[in-house]
């Protein structure tokens, strides 16, 4: 596949009234601005990538600047030289920002999918004629009956794996509400929290010591993510599972995780690593030195959330955190549906959506690229 147009396009993106992101990290959150890539070649077969931008709070990178950075890369890419040359140049350019690799990689794996009539997650080398995984589903804060109210949702539509967003509260209120939210679902669902990072490193052992009567499955990056000294002390096991997310920003990240001696869980997203490829291939790792993955993403668009789908489709990870695109009422992609705990596409080649260009805003388009 050879691209000989490609368009840049940007979306403001909203969910329902009361769907409220809301975490430690991240602070209220009013909307998703999505950016998305549009490759076509001479036989119109389009592939479409897509990246949330005002996620300042995971990556430092503003709006403006992961526009820019995607304006400048793309313009210069060899996109007439075909998929690989573009992914090598990415490769060497090191100042391609992970965001706008995985742009362009989506993009061109939905493409390169689409040309040979498979899925993107058969470029993986794994055939999965169902294209449907395992999801949870978060709890972000909010006041303890709007928690335990959005928990019950997602119960009665039967998702059976709930993340609660604590960190914000302190450890004692965070454990009264924990332990509540266990009480009111019952001891059978898949209950994890996330801190984002808000524990100092003194305070882990004893706060994941208060936390383990709520039966966790993980409890997400409970110390800050440089705090390397905490993953070497808790590699090899905690009171409560601990699965690192802020820790594991790159590549180059993964295998520190692996060289530490991590023996616990470890969360991968395309954004972070720069590419569903390398979603694949950094999760493939993990999983051979025995670390459980689960593939996640952040709040984002249908593009992006089935993008994550494809990479854990080809993983299988014990976790797999997809609920990203649920309760969007404007979503430019059609083809995304969310069943009872799981999620699922309904094409069967390349990434498996639709996409409305004209509900989006054009800002580029580079012909005969
Ligand atoms: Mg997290």
């Amino acid at each position: 596949m050879t691209p000989t147009r490609v368009r840049l396009f940007d979306a403001t993106l909203h969910y329902r009234p009361g769907l409220q992101v809301h975490t430690a990290s991240s602070g209220p959150v009013p909307h998703l601005a999505s950016l998305y890539l549009v490759v076509e070649d001479a036989e119109s077969v389009r592939g479409v990538g897509e990246v949330r931008t005002n996620i300042a709070y995971l990556n430092g990178l503003s709006t403006a600047e992961v526009t820019g950075q995607a304006y400048r890369a793309l313009e210069d890419l060899p996109w007439g030289e075909g998929r690989a040359a573009v992914l090598d140049t990415l490769e060497r350019d090191r100042s391609a920002t992970a965001p706008v690799r995985a742009l362009a990689e989506t993009a061109l794996a939905d493409a390169a999918a689409r040309s040979a009539g498979c899925g993107v997650c058969d470029l993986f080398g794994v055939t999965r004629p169902a294209r449907r995984y395992h999801t949870n589903q978060s709890i972000f804060h909010g006041d303890d009956d709007a928690m335990a109210a959005a928990a019950e949702r997602y119960v009665a539509r039967g998702f059976r794996r709930l993340k609660i967003r604590l960190g914000l509260r302190p450890p004692d209120a965070d454990r009264t509400v924990l332990l509540r939210l266990r009480d009111r679902i019952g001891p059978d669902l898949e209950l994890a929290c996330d801190l984002n990072g808000a524990w100092p490193t003194r305070e882990v052992e004893s706060g994941l010591r208060a936390f383990a009567e709520a039966d966790l499955a993980y409890v997400e990056q409970p110390f800050g993510a440089d705090d390397w000294q905490a993953v070497a002390e808790f590699a090899e096991g905690s009171p409560v599972p601990i699965m690192l997310d802020e820790t594991v920003t790159s590549p180059e990240a993964v295998e520190r995780v692996i060289a530490a001696g991590w023996r616990q869980h470890a969360h991968l997203k395309i954004v972070k690593l720069g590419g569903i490829d390398r979603v694949v291939a950094c999760g493939r790792r993990l999983q051979s030195a025995g670390i459980g993955v689960m593939v996640g993403q952040m709040n984002e668009g249908g593009v992006a959330t089935a993008a994550a789908l494809h990479a854990a489709l080809a993983l299988t990870p014990d976790h797999a955190e997809l609920y990203g695109a649920d309760g969007l009422v404007d979503d430019p992609s059609g083809g995304l549906d969310y069943g009872a705990g799981d999620v699922g596409v309904a094409g069967a080649a390349g990434l498996g959506l639709t996409f409305d260009e004209a509900s989006c805003h054009q800002i580029a388009e580079w012909t005969d690229a």
